[in-house]
């Protein structure tokens, strides 16, 4: 039996929760790499240094009642802060008290993956424009991000704007000022430029949208498959939903076999996360 990883899945217990987890089970995953929400998305709204601790103690919640039931699915966690929350911060506190809130809140995911609660820190910068203050602030705090993730000896995730070579130049630059050697970066929804991204040591975590996967296998083996799956009541249909990556997986081992998606979901992880992926 080959595992089958979802490298950036969200789990909403107001969604369908662990339903999903039984999905992609069933549909033959063995593995999911839960990300947390952002506080808005779970009613949680961050006015204290510690506010976003319960969101990521629910996150981590969610994974260990997988993790002990018979479902069949091991789940790590991914923690950190969603750079969008800057632009909702600032609008809320102002821009000082904002980034200190953020960089609070990756000390305190750094601190649950020290404890062996999770196995990375999610940061990153706005995907939209934003003002140069903004901008600014935000690279202080991915940059802080991959200086915990040193620190703690983990790997990091990164939700930026869209990764054209440029910008997966500059997002491996500012790695390694911060000592974490690009090897440990994972981009999320990432497109399947797989010899771009490893020519900067970064690992894409490539949405398995319609014909991304073939593209990135016509480059390679070195990248993971992800969903992005948001799990939001109110947008069922808004994304890839939990089944993609192991249905997807199997449609392709029928053309490419199976030795790549060995690479693709269980060495890729493992050599990134530093984490143990067995059936
Ligand atoms: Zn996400």
């Amino acid at each position: 039996m080959i595992p089958i990883t979802d490298n950036h899945i969200h789990l909403d217990r107001r969604g369908k929760g662990i339903a999903a987890a039984k999905e992609f089970a069933n549909a033959g995953g063995t593995h999911l790499i839960l990300v947390s929400k952002p506080p808005w998305t779970v009613g949680v709204r961050v006015k204290e240094p510690d506010g976003f601790k319960p969101v990521f103690e629910e996150t981590i919640d969610i994974a260990r009642e997988i993790n002990l039931s018979d479902i069949g699915v091991t789940v790590f966690t991914v923690l950190g802060v969603h750079p969008a929350e800057i632009t909702r911060l600032t609008d809320q506190v102002g821009l000082k008290r904002a980034e200190e809130l953020m960089i609070r809140g990756l000390e305190i995911a750094g601190r649950f993956v020290s404890e062996n609660e999770a196995i990375a820190i999610k940061t990153g910068r706005p995907h939209y424009m934003v003002s140069d203050s903004i901008w600014d602030a935000s690279n202080r705090i991915m940059a802080y991000g991959m200086e915990l993730a040193r620190e703690a000896g983990c790997a990091v995730q990164l939700h930026t704007e869209t990764a054209e070579t440029s910008v997966i130049a500059d997002l491996a630059a500012i790695a390694r000022k911060s000592g974490l050697p690009p090897e440990k970066v994972v981009k999320h929804y990432a497109p399947p430029m797989v010899q771009a991204f490893k020519r900067e040591g970064i690992f894409p975590g490539v949405l398995a949208g319609k014909g991304a996967i073939e593209t990135a296998l016509s480059e390679g083996s070195r990248f993971m498959m992800e969903t992005d799956y948001i799990d939001d009541p109110k947008r069922p249909g808004a994304v890839l939903g939990p089944k993609t990556v192991p249905r997807r997986t199997k449609q392709l081992i029928e053309r490419f076999g199976e030795e790549v998606f060995w690479k693709v979901h269980k060495e890729n992880p493992e050599q990134v996360y530093g984490i143990e992926i067995t059936v």
